[in-house]
């Protein structure tokens, strides 16, 4: 078996001997355990987080821990009277390729029902995100413009095409044509725009006519810079992410912006509120019940980047804090 543990903590950008690759033995399962092999390891902006010590909602990976992550694996020995012999499972077993589990944590998944990858992503923990996060912090309304940036990505993506059946305006902002092209014509979005290109705030006052009502934030950095003016009273910013600054090693140059920001909280009558996944566990019934029900009617896509092969997972995580991904980003740790 292979395992990866946190070799060391990157300062600024991740580097792939900051992850180490390590063998060890299959172990055995003990009284009311079951052994599990790894299908999918789902890789997720928040594991950036998990190799920094710097103080946050959730404990650092140990230096020599293995690497935390969500997955989703095959039972191959149980122990365990709720496990069968070859059970498929939803748990956080981490960037291993064999596992124990007591079973606790884990949530079967039924592969006659769905694809099981999209346990990790349109139904899973991104899914609930977009989910919670738009409809509870984000309170839309039929009519309203919102603007999220990823908007390819596994939370962006459902946040736009939930929205869109609530009957708002969509802006989605994205990094490169191709990304904005699917965001478009796949997902529907009434207008994508590119990050990387020049006069982000034109021509993102262009595609918000009416001003922004939601602000989804997934990025903050530049993105938020074009974002703030356009806001009107009364919006609301559910606060996701900010992975423009994950891997920051420094504040931003140039003036506070903060007391002008705050300023216009005030003024504006703002509604900023962080969120996180598991605040909205009573959430989750509705979600698998919604979502299941608009992929089945094809009124939410979703589209995976699969990466082969266990040995390729740091080489990908760096690259998810560049862009180069193209939908939920998981790798493929074995066949089924
Ligand atoms: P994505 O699939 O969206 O992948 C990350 C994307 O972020 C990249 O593909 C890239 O898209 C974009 N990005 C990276 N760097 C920058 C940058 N400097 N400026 C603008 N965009 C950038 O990941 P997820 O959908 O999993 O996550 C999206 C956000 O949601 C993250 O901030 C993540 O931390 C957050 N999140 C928060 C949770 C919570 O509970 N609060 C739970 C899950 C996710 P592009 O090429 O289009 O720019």
């Amino acid at each position: 078996a292979r395992r990866f543990v946190l070799a060391s903590r990157p300062v600024g950008e991740p580097k792939t001997t900051d992850l180490q690759l390590e063998e060890f033995a299959v172990p055995q399962p003990g009284t009311g355990e079951v052994l599990l092999r790894t299908l999918f390891l789902s890789l997720d902006p928040y594991m950036r987080g998990r190799m920094s010590d710097a103080k946050s909602y959730a404990a650092p990976v140990p230096i020599g821990g293995v690497m935390e992550g969500g997955t989703v694996s095959e039972v191959i020995a149980s122990n365990n009277p709720k496990f069968a012999v070859g059970d498929i499972v939803l748990g956080r077993t981490g960037w291993q390729t064999h596992s124990l589990s007591d079973g606790a944590s884990l949530r079967k998944v039924d592969p006659s029902l769905v694809p099981i990858s999209t346990a990790l992503g349109v139904l899973g923990m991104p899914g609930m995100t977009a989910y919670a996060g738009l409809l509870e912090v984000g309170k839309p309304k039929a009519g309203e413009t919102l603007v999220v940036a990823a908007a390819s990505g596994a939370v962006g993506a459902m946040v736009g095409q939930i929205a869109r059946i609530k009957g708002l305006r969509v802006v989605g902002i994205a990094g490169g044509a191709d990304k904005c092209r699917y965001v478009k014509n796949e997902l529907g979005f009434d207008d994508c725009i590119d990050h990387r290109a020049p006069d982000l705030p034109g021509r993102l006052a262009t595609a918000c006519p009416n001003g922004i009502d939601i602000y989804f934030e997934n990025v903050a950095g530049p993105v938020l810079d074009a974002v703030l003016p356009l806001l009107n009273t009364f919006a609301r910013i559910p606060i996701c992410g900010t992975i423009a600054h994950y891997n920051d090693t420094a504040p931003p140059a140039g003036p506070d912006k903060l007391p002008s920001v705050w300023r216009m909280i005030l003024s504006k009558r703002l509604t900023v509120r962080g969120l996180l996944v598991t605040d909205f566990a009573t959430m989750h019934d509705d979600f698998q019940r919604d979502v299941s029900g608009w992929l089945k009617d094809g009124r939410i896509k979703y589209r995976e980047d699969i990466v082969a092969g266990f040995e390729n997972a740091p080489r990908a995580l760096i690259g998810l804090l560049r862009g180069e991904n193209f939908g939920k980003l998981l790798v493929r740790v074995a066949e089924r």
